[in-house]
């Protein structure tokens, strides 16, 4: 069997968060695979859909079972994937579509889902938190700004069986306006070191979610990276009294040193990983033990060639694994074949982006979660395929 095109598709939803990427692998046994680039947010779109463009050029008549050797000629045979952590994070997120609809083919060709080539359902249920309260948890998309209306938005979330939550308290202005896009605002300010004004009401916000979801709820506190080690460690210590699960990203992604300082001063676990690639980039996280929680995105950080080995090294530092997880209904369900099989999976993410209709209606199947978790599905490969009706109205261009 060979791989004998590629096409790659940039499906132009109306959502106002997320625009997804995808590729899907043909071979000349009819069989095809579907991967996601994970850039469906951020400025890095063109950048993906052109890296996805180079690289799908070179697997042309590789057998697509040979899923390692495939990821290596990736790395190895490119110049740029030695280059950073695997050539950086759109390099690395290109590969990871690719080897995701790989893997796909691999599971078709078998005949079985992705865990099973990945170790097995180590995992029966796949629990799940409602991501980015600050955001509302609805149908809409809304910047919630009262704290009253972030107890309601934990409310909803419960109502629909979620035992765990995620929200960054600080990005929402007084009055309601997102406050880092498209300028920050100089009165408001939200990266670096932050205000007594500002940490005050983050606390307040969170206060009224401990309120209203009570001692059982799991709150991730989400920082995004805009604060600096000193505010996070005096945000971090005023919040440890509403018993956080763990923080993330809360200062530069890069810099494990500072993470480690964070952990050593405040009495929650670290998160951190969504702009980290390949083991070579979570190596010094690991070994300096600055992160409890690791959080690589499959469709960033190498696929699962790459993820399933960073996961598998996370464990050896007991640092419990949360796909991050933004982006189509692609990401998802290859994420939750990931997380099926890894015996140090901790919670999946889902965002509240992904309860769109535009994005869920991209895929054939619509796989949510009932009473706060997932079954993870057992159709071959990853257990979903973009919709013909999307591939049509999407950009899209081949590769042969
Ligand atoms: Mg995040």
């Amino acid at each position: 069997m060979k791989i004998t095109s590629v096409d790659i598709f940039e499906c132009n939803t109306p959502n106002p968060l997320l625009d997804p990427l995808f590729v899907r692998v043909n071979t000349d046994a009819g069989i095809s695979g579907f991967g996601e680039i994970g850039l469906a947010y951020g400025k890095s779109k063109y950048g993906g859909l052109g890296q996805a463009r180079d690289l799908a050029q070179l697997m042309i008549g590789w057998d697509p079972m040979n899923n390692e050797g495939i990821w290596e000629m990736f790395k190895r045979n490119t110049f740029w994937g030695q280059g950073g952590q695997c050539g950086g994070i759109v390099f690395s997120a290109a590969v990871s579509a690719l080897d995701i609809a790989v893997w796909d083919i691999k599971g078709k060709v078998l005949g079985v889902p992705c865990y099973q080539l990945l170790g097995g359902k180590t995992n029966e249920r796949i629990r799940a938190y409602a991501s980015q309260l600050q955001f509302d948890w609805d149908e809409v998309h809304r910047n919630i700004s009262d704290p009253k209306d972030y107890a309601e938005a934990v409310k909803k979330a419960m109502a629909q069986g979620y035992t765990a939550v995620k929200v960054d308290p600080v990005c929402v202005k007084p009055d309601g306006v997102y406050a880092r896009e498209p300028k920050p605002d100089p009165n408001w300010r939200t990266k670096g070191a932050l205000s007594g004004e500002v940490i005050n009401l983050a606390y307040e916000r969170v206060k009224a979610m401990r309120e209203a979801g009570g001692p059982n709820l799991d709150i991730i506190l989400e920082l995004h990276a805009f604060t600096d080690t000193s505010t996070a460690i005096r945000l971090g210590q005023k919040l440890e009294e509403l018993d956080i699960y763990y923080m993330e990203e809360p200062t530069d992604p890069t810099n494990a040193e500072c993470m480690r300082e964070i952990r050593e001063k405040v009495n929650i676990p670290v998160a951190s990983g969504e702009r980290i690639s390949s083991r070579w980039g979570f190596r010094e996280f690991l070994e300096k033990r600055a992160l409890q929680v690791i959080q690589p995105d499959l469709c960033v950080a190498g696929g699962f060639t790459e993820v399933k080995k960073i996961c598998d090294m996370a464990n050896v530092y007991d640092a419990g694994v949360q796909i991050h997880v933004c982006g189509g209904p692609i990401a998802t369900a290859a994420t939750l074949q990931l997380e099926a099989a890894i015996p140090n999976f901790l919670i999946h993410e889902l965002h509240e982006g992904a309860l769109k209709k535009e994005i869920r209606e991209l895929c054939k199947y619509d796989h949510m979660p009932e009473e706060g978790s997932y079954i993870v599905p057992d159709l071959p490969g990853i257990g979903n395929e973009l919709t013909e009706k999307a591939m049509r109205e999407a950009v899209s261009m081949t590769i042969k």
